[in-house]
């Protein structure tokens, strides 16, 4: 798109030449068009690259479809002026002010609006390129003919914000297609691309940019059909099939997701089982199950951790003039870091000391482009960018050295000592370390100034969130350009100081220690963990040791007793013991739990009463602990890293904001009444007035 706001702007977006009129002078988001009696809508907010769905939209497609109804073309082609895509959704910044303006009415106005749009006496066209989600996906089936371009998805990821579609999708699309796959759709949020969108029946032609205009001209000529609606479909109009899909969804979601925490694929799931053979009731039901949902703590703080993660975006913004990185160390950690990096486009050298490693590195690589469904080009490209190189002679071309090597000090600061002869004025050195402090390595390093740390998490393709760890003399230029790194890489950094465990392992550690704790007190495993999912933890704290590894946990917990000044619970013998014995957790096959046959799953029920406080409320401390001494920035970065990092609660919006939830006093006097019982290992921290 040529980003100016007058000629023949669809010229870049396929065949149709068309001149759309000048945009109003106070900018209204659709520009219009006609050619050859057709009339084309092209959604085109301004100030943004991308489409969202907001209110002004809503009300300008309003005028539109009432100068329509007055004068109706031979039909209506809607689609996007954005090379991005066609939409993003509902514009969530916009969700308070609905909640708080009286949702259900203005839900019913926008109702309107796409009725009259599916009303319109000439035929409609949804033409999609990118994606269509949420509220422009609901445009998309108001009309009567969907044209998706190569490359375009249609989805609701509605349920990820704790509601579900409220524009008319959740009677628009099960009329369209199997209801059961449209559930399936809004229920995991999930998009469904180009291939299956056509499959499914959601586009009825998929076609290239430059066959958008043909493919128009083949449905108003009455060459494209559509297949008559299944026995599936006329079967879920009677109520005792629905009452029995409806029970199978309930029962597959609360696998998922328990309904307390996440309400809405619950309600969606009660609106259609009532609803599903009534559209007008749905309409109605739709529009009220919104609007209650919209005021829900998990919604709320849902679209909190939204927006904390488009701040760690917008933190990584950026050029960090980084092309090439040469990483040290090809084990679990490094080759990962390798392999992620090439992949997102960066040329990347590997070293190890063994060769082994390197083989396994590239062999992971491989399988890492699998994972991120790259065609067979894309990770021919990706493989070519990751180069294997046992003499580390990349050290000396690299921008960044991430040095990735086995936790020991000595060893780090050895392969510092050659990196001084080697690596090129300007460039950076980032540790990979876990538990060393940056203080006790960065005089060896060959640039002190340009010497940091670059936190991965375990396993790297699937953890969102890097640790950019600054120490006292790191300096502005190397972390912004760490950070800047962290998005090209498709990351989202966080900035923290040098603290002992940085934030995330000093905030986890007293956690996973705890449920040590507990198990020497004779509660089982399967206890502690069932506790902390109940709480909304991604997996319990036995579970996770295991995954990061013991011996990690060792290292980190051994760290932070040494350097932490308040009381920490005893490593408990029984981590060393397993440590000693090899039994490391998932990568030896044993840790605490078997995982030679897979992952282990934790039953029901039990334990003390004050299970669940004894663990998360040790973690939320170490929080205040860190907020108190500036280790992060701020309150909301310190809770967009510990939910990125460590799949805290999202519905609960972040540590501290949970904390603030439950009430500040309340959970510092919960605090003191633990240490009465427990130990000083549960004093309050002298920052929490200040949370
Ligand atoms: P690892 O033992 O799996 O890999 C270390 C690699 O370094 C091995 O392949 C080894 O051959 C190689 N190596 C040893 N000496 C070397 C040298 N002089 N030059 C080049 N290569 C050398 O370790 P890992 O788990 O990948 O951990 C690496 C670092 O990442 C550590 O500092 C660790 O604390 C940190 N870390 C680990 C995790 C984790 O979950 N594993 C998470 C975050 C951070």
């Amino acid at each position: 798109m040529d980003g100016t706001r007058t000629g023949p702007v669809l010229r870049h977006l396929g065949e149709t030449a068309l001149e759309l009129g000048p945009a109003e002078p106070g900018g209204g988001p659709w520009r219009r068009g006609i050619s050859d009696g057709i009339v084309w809508l092209v959604l085109d907010r301004q100030g943004s690259s991308v489409n969202t769905v907001s209110q002004d939209v809503i009300e300008a497609l309003e005028a539109e479809i009432a100068a329509l109804e007055q004068d109706t073309p031979r039909a209506v082609v809607i689609r996007s002026a954005k090379t991005a895509g066609f939409a993003a959704g509902a514009d969530i910044s916009g969700f308070d002010r609905m909640s708080d303006a009286g949702a259900a009415d203005l839900l019913r106005r926008g109702h309107g609006v796409l009725d009259r749009l599916e009303n319109l006496s000439c035929p409609t066209i949804c033409v999609v390129h990118g994606a269509a989600l949420g509220a422009g996906f609901e445009i998309a089936l108001a009309c009567d003919w969907r044209i998706a371009v190569d490359g375009a998805s249609f989805g609701f990821p509605e349920v990820r914000l704790g509601l579900h579609p409220g524009l008319g999708g959740t009677f628009r699309l099960p009329a369209l297609i199997d209801p059961t796959e449209a559930m399936t759709l809004m229920l995991t949020g999930k998009a469904a691309h180009t291939g299956k969108a056509r499959k499914l029946g959601i586009a009825d032609v998929v076609t290239e940019e430059r066959h958008v205009q043909a493919a128009i001209d083949a449905v108003l000529n009455g060459d494209v059909g559509r297949e008559a609606a299944g026995l599936k479909f006329r079967a879920l109009r009677f109520d005792r099939a629905r009452r029995l899909a409806a029970d199978r969804m309930r029962s597959e979601t609360a696998k998922k997701v328990p309904q307390d925490h996440y309400p809405a694929p619950y309600a969606l799931i009660d609106l259609w089982e009532r609803h599903g053979d009534d559209r007008a009731a749905m309409q109605t039901a739709e529009i009220e199950s919104f609007a209650s949902l919209l005021d829900t703590d998990t919604s709320r703080n849902l679209r909190r951790v939204f927006f904390l993660r488009q701040r760690l975006k917008d933190i990584a913004r950026g050029a960090d003039g980084i092309a090439h990185v040469h990483v040290v160390g090809a084990g679990a950690m490094g080759g990962e870091i390798a392999a992620w990096a090439a992949l997102k486009g960066k040329t990347v050298t590997l070293e190890d000391v063994a060769l082994d490693p390197l083989g396994a590195a590239v062999a992971r690589a491989r399988r890492i482009c699998k994972d991120a469904h790259l065609s067979g080009i894309e990770t021919r490209d990706a493989l070519d960018r990751l180069m294997p190189d046992p003499r580390g002679y990349g050290a000396r071309r690299a921008d960044l050295v991430i040095e990735a090597a086995p936790e020991d000090a000595a060893l780090k600061r050895e392969i510092y000592a050659t990196l001084r002869d080697w690596m090129k004025d300007g460039s950076i050195l980032a540790t990979n370390t876990s538990s060393l402090r940056l203080a006790d390595l960065r005089d060896g390093a060959p640039d002190p100034a340009r010497f940091a740390g670059l936190h991965f998490f375990n396993p790297v393709p699937k953890m969102q969130l890097v640790e950019v760890v600054r120490h006292d003399t790191t300096d502005d230029d190397a972390a912004g350009r760490l950070t800047a790194f962290c998005g090209a890489i498709d990351k989202l950094p966080a900035p923290v100081t040098d603290h002992p465990g940085f934030l995330v392992n000093r905030a986890l550690m007293p956690y996973l220690m705890e449920a040590m704790v507990l198990m020497d007190e004779g509660v089982s495993k399967e206890r502690i963990d069932t506790a902390a999912i109940r709480f909304g933890m991604p997996m319990g704290p036995v579970t996770l040791a295991d995954q990061v590894g013991l011996d990690i946990c060792l290292d980190v917990a051994e760290s932070l007793k040494r350097s932490v000044d308040k009381p920490m619970a005893e490593i408990s013998d029984r981590l060393r013991e397993r440590v000693e014995a090899g039994e490391t957790g998932k990568k030896a096959g044993q840790g605490f739990y078997d995982w030679s046959d897979g992952t282990p799953h934790p039953d029901d029920g039990g334990g003390p009463d004050d299970m669940t406080d004894r663990l998360i409320l040790p973690m939320l401390d170490a929080c205040v602990e860190c907020l108190r001494l500036g280790v992060v920035r701020d309150a909301d970065e310190l809770d967009a890293a510990m939910v990125f990092a460590t799949g805290f609660a999202p519905f609960r919006g972040g540590p501290l904001h949970h904390a603030r939830a439950r009430g500040v006093d309340e959970t510092r006097t919960r605090l003191e009444e633990l240490a009465a019982r427990h130990g000083p290992r549960f004093a309050p921290d002298p920052g929490w007035p200040d949370v």
